[in-house]
């Protein structure tokens, strides 16, 4: 980046810069975490890639009157976005058995729910990211009532594109997270963060080889290339 920026914040797998009091610029890293910070590496050229991928899908949820901070990609690495303040909390999508929900309840990953279910978790690296409820959400006034609607309408409506556009290039489409923000000025409830292959479980259609994170988080190998395929068939270029 030429330009000379404050650093905001500097998060697990991105660095925020402040571009205006409205706009910040988010820089996409190759550093890569997993079951809280426990496990650390670094993939290559992820930042690209999931800069990439991201930059196109929220193009996507934007051209479907979505409302996200997603204004556009600067460079390969970095996009520029409306400046929000995070809402505490993580929106866990499912649409089949697979991680944290499959421990929990002893069923086999990949049996498919029969509707989508959508979970949260407290954002607090302290705390461990603890799964909450949408009580919990009022009562700890983390979110109150009309946006909590919303982020539910919102990511059923998420759910739906993408689980699509995965579809359309032969990736089921496991489950994913999401996170929203408010705006400064309008206090605008609007999606934030990015998705990409290190926030969605993504398992090819016919062979259910894994295209995401899992690689890294259970040592799969291949982290790279499985992250490069789908760039690639979603016929995105670095
Ligand atoms: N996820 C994420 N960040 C987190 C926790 C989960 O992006 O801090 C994503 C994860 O990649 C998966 C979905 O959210 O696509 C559901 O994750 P789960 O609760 O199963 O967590 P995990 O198995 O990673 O502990």
């Amino acid at each position: 980046m030429a330009i000379k920026m404050k650093k905001l914040y500097e998060g697990k797998a991105k660095i925020i810069y402040s571009k205006s009091a409205s706009q910040v610029v988010a820089s996409y890293k190759d550093d890569a975490t997993a079951f809280n910070n426990l496990k650390k590496g670094s993939i290559k050229n992820k930042g690209i890639i999931n800069n990439t991928i991201s930059s196109y899908l929220f193009d996507v949820l934007n051209h479907c009157k979505i409302p996200t901070h997603f204004i556009k990609k600067i460079d390969k690495k970095s996009q520029l976005l409306k400046k929000v303040d995070i809402v505490p909390i993580e929106v866990l999508v499912r649409n089949y058995f697979a991680g944290s929900l499959s421990k929990k309840f002893g069923v086999k990953e990949g049996t498919k729910l029969p509707d989508t279910l959508i979970e949260y978790c407290l954002k607090s690296d302290e705390l461990g990211d603890p799964h909450i409820s949408t009580d919990h959400i009022l009562n700890l006034g983390l979110c109150d009532l009309d946006h909590l609607e919303l982020i539910e309408e919102y990511s059923l409506r998420i759910n739906d594109i993408l689980t699509g556009i995965f579809y359309s290039i032969g990736i089921n489409l496991i489950d994913f997270k999401i996170e929203f923000g408010l705006t400064k000025k309008t206090k605008e409830l609007i999606l934030a963060d990015e998705i990409s292959p290190d926030t969605c479980r993504l398992w090819d259609l016919k062979t259910n080889k894994k295209l995401d994170k899992d690689r890294f988080r259970r040592d799969l190998g291949n982290v790279e290339d499985a992250y490069i395929e789908v760039m690639e068939r979603l016929n995105l270029k670095i």
